[in-house]
Parts: structure tokens; C-alpha cells; sequence
């Protein structure tokens, strides 16, 4: 007889693994599928130099700290290591790589098509990230563009780019980090559509966490929200930032009209050559593996939950996706205890059906 799971859970990424350790003190009979060759998820596919807003201790999932890190902020490296290891630690049950096609609901169970095997379980947690849904704006001619472009989802060092003309299109904290070490090598400009605020040098991801949590329970009690009080800012001045702004190339201008095969056409109608366009407009969700369960989703790509539970499809919760899915929960610091409230309700759910 085929094996028939409590839960399954679809990523091998920091979200998956909250809930596996939540997963795993309840007790149940689970199971992650992750696509990627080993452990580390998104982070294997980040640029070289990255490193966290915050430092280790402000950057760990449940049950076990990030250990310290060789610099203020852990590196990327360092983050790989640290789910590595926590995945060893708790003895996670995890099948990879193993790519999930489609889940269905038939009779009561779902049924999760993978390669090789299909895989059967009451209730599924989706824990896909955003990573696999990059986000490119249409610009008028970008077809017939020559240059180079690219989504920051495929950066990794600033080498290929040295003694280019380059855009670096985005205002959020990957366009002001990867602009800080490609404007090292070549000539970039800073395209945003409106200026960028910086967070004061001395606030790092732990402010914006508290931030976050504070407006979190203010909203929850039905307090009013003083938009000057969460504000601080939007680009976190990590080092490199910082360094990048004794360069005086963190000034931004507004988008291009169009493109030409060759380069852009400004606001002010001038016509300029550019050599290559980084993208970092940031992410949607990846949920195509959903779409069996025909749920319905907004012009964003995201679907009704109450919390992390699924609204239209009972036995399904999505963790990690963001704000929508639990406030903070696309960090490592906060997915735990968007985790902890996916398994409570899970547990509660089973002891239903
Ligand atoms: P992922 O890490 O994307 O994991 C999802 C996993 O599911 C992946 O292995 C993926 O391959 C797999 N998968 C997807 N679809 C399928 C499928 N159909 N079948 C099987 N497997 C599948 N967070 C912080 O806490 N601190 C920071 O300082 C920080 N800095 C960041 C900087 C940048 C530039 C970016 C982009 C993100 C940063 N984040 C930071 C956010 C954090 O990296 C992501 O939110 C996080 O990786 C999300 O984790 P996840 O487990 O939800 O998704």
C-alpha cells in the first residue's frame, strides 16, 4: 500500500525547514520535497558577495542560533552552512532533488505529482519562495534591444560588467547593493521611479524586524497606523552600500522612455548607448505548482489566506511568501512563528478529517 503522509511539504528552503521542526515536536508523519542538488535553497543562487542585514543571532530559525559569523553580517556562504547543518541537526526527513509538477485533490487526499513518483498526504504546506518568479517591468522595445540584460536573480559577481555602460534598474536593496560593486568595475546609473530613503548607518535588519512586529500587532489590535512612526527608510546601508556612498554614486534618476537596439531613449528625448540592463525589480511567488487546485489569484499572484491556511483549498497552508502569508515571514527570523501557527493549525485540522 502506498504511504500515505500527515503533511507534505513542498522547499527545502528556511521556510520548509521551520515547519519541519515544528512538524517534527508534533509528532507527525511528514516529509519535504526539495528541487534543488543540496541544501541552502535560494541562497545557493544569490550573488557571491552577499551578506544579511543582520547579524546571526537576529537571523536564526527556530531552535538553534546561527552561529557567529567571521564578519559583523553572515555571509552568504555562512547561511548555506547554517541550513545545512540545521536540516543534519533535527534529522529533517527531506527527499532531492525532487521537483513537484502538480498537486491535485481527489477524494480527500492530495496527491503530489513529482519525475519520478507520486506522493500521497492529507494536507500539504507550500513553501516555494519567491525566488523562482523574477519580476521584469515591460519597457517599450525592450524586444529589440541587443544589449545585455538581466534579472538580479542572475548576478553573481560584477567581473563580465567591467568598462560597460550600465543600468541598474530598481529601488530596493538589491539594486543598491549589486549597483554598489558593479559601479566599482563600470559606469552605471541608478534608474528608480521615484528617490530612494536610506535607513539611517546605524539600523540594521533587527530595527526593521521590531519595526515590522510592532505595526504587525498594532494592526492586529486595531490600533491606527502612524505611517512616520514604521517608516525609517527603504535601503539598508550595509557596508558596501556605505562604501559606495563615498563614491557618490548612489544618486538615482527616472525610468527611460524606451528602448532602442542599442541602448535608451531618456525623458528628455536623448538617446544613449548602453551596454547592459540589470533588472532587480524584485520577485512574485512561485505557486505554479498549484495550479491543479484552480485557486484563485490576484494581478500580484496571490491567493486568499487567513493567516498561512488556504482559504479555497482546505489542508493547504503557504509559508514564507512574504507579508501575506505572516508579517516578516520571507525572513529567518520571522518564518518561525509563521511556522509554529502552520503546525498548531495543521495538528488541529487532522484531528478533523
Ligand atoms: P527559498 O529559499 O526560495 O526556498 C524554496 C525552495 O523550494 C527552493 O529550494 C526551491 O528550489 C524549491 N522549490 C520551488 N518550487 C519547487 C517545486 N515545484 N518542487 C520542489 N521544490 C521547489 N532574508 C533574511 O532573513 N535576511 C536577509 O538579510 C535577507 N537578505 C536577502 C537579500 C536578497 C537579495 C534576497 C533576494 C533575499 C533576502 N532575504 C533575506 C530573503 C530570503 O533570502 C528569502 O526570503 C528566503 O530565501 C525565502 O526562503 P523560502 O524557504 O521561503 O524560499
Amino acid at each position: 500500500m502506498q504511504e500515505i503522509y500527515d503533511t507534505i511539504v513542498i522547499g527545502g528552503g528556511q521556510s520548509a525547514l521551520a515547519c519541519a521542526y515544528y512538524l517534527r515536536r508534533a509528532d507527525l508523519n511528514y516529509v519535504l520535497l526539495d528541487d534543488q542538488p543540496a541544501p541552502g535553497a535560494s541562497w545557493r543562487s544569490y550573488w557571491d558577495s552577499l551578506t544579511l542585514f543582520s547579524p546571526a543571532m537576529f537571523s536564526s530559525l527556530p531552535g538553534w542560533l546561527m552561529p557567529e559569523s567571521t564578519s559583523e553580517n553572515p555571509l552568504r556562504e555562512e547561511v548555506i552552512s547554517y541550513l545545512t547543518q540545521y536540516e543534519q541537526r533535527y534529522a529533517i526527513p527531506l527527499e532531492r532533488p525532487v521537483r513537484v509538477q502538480d498537486v491535485c485533490h481527489k477524494d480527500g487526499l492530495f496527491e503530489i505529482r513529482c519525475d519520478q513518483r507520486l506522493y500521497l498526504a492529507r494536507t500539504v504546506i507550500s513553501a516555494t519562495g519567491t525566488f523562482r518568479d523574477p519580476i521584469v517591468p515591460h519597457y517599450k522595445g525592450s524586444k529589440q534591444y541587443e544589449g545585455l540584460q538581466f534579472h538580479s536573480s542572475q548576478y553573481k559577481s560584477p567581473e563580465t560588467l567591467a568598462g560597460k555602460r550600465v543600468l541598474i534598474v530598481g529601488g530596493g536593496n538589491s539594486g543598491a547593493q549589486i549597483l554598489a560593486e558593479v559601479s566599482k568595475v563600470a559606469d552605471t546609473s541608478w534608474v528608480t521611479l521615484e528617490e530612494v530613503s536610506f535607513l539611517p548607518d546605524d539600523v540594521d535588519g533587527r530595527v526593521l524586524f521590531d519595526q515590522a512586529s510592532a505595526r504587525y500587532y498594532a494592526m492586529q489590535k486595531g490600533e491606527p497606523i502612524d505611517p512616520y512612526r514604521y517608516s525609517l527608510g527603504s535601503i539598508v546601508m550595509v557596508p558596501t552600500v556605505k562604501e559606495a556612498r563615498t563614491r557618490g554614486v548612489l544618486q538615482t534618476v527616472r525610468p527611460f522612455e524606451r528602448f532602442t537596439a542599442t541602448g535608451v531613449v531618456w525623458p528628455d528625448s536623448q538617446e544613449e548607448v548602453i551596454d547592459a540592463v540589470i533588472w532587480c525589480t524584485g520577485f512574485g511567488y512561485a505557486l505554479d505548482h498549484l495550479a491543479c487546485l484552480q485557486l484563485q489569484r490576484d494581478p500580484k499572484g496571490k491567493t486568499a489566506v487567513e493567516g498561512t491556511r488556504s482559504i479555497q483549498q482546505p489542508g493547504l497552508w503557504l509559508v514564507g511568501y512574504g507579508n501575506w502569508t505572516g508579517f516578516a515571514s520571507a525572513t529567518l527570523i520571522g518564518v518561525g512563528r509563521s511556522a509554529r501557527q502552520t503546525v498548531a493549525e495543521i495538528e488541529k485540522y487532522l484531528e478533523q478529517v
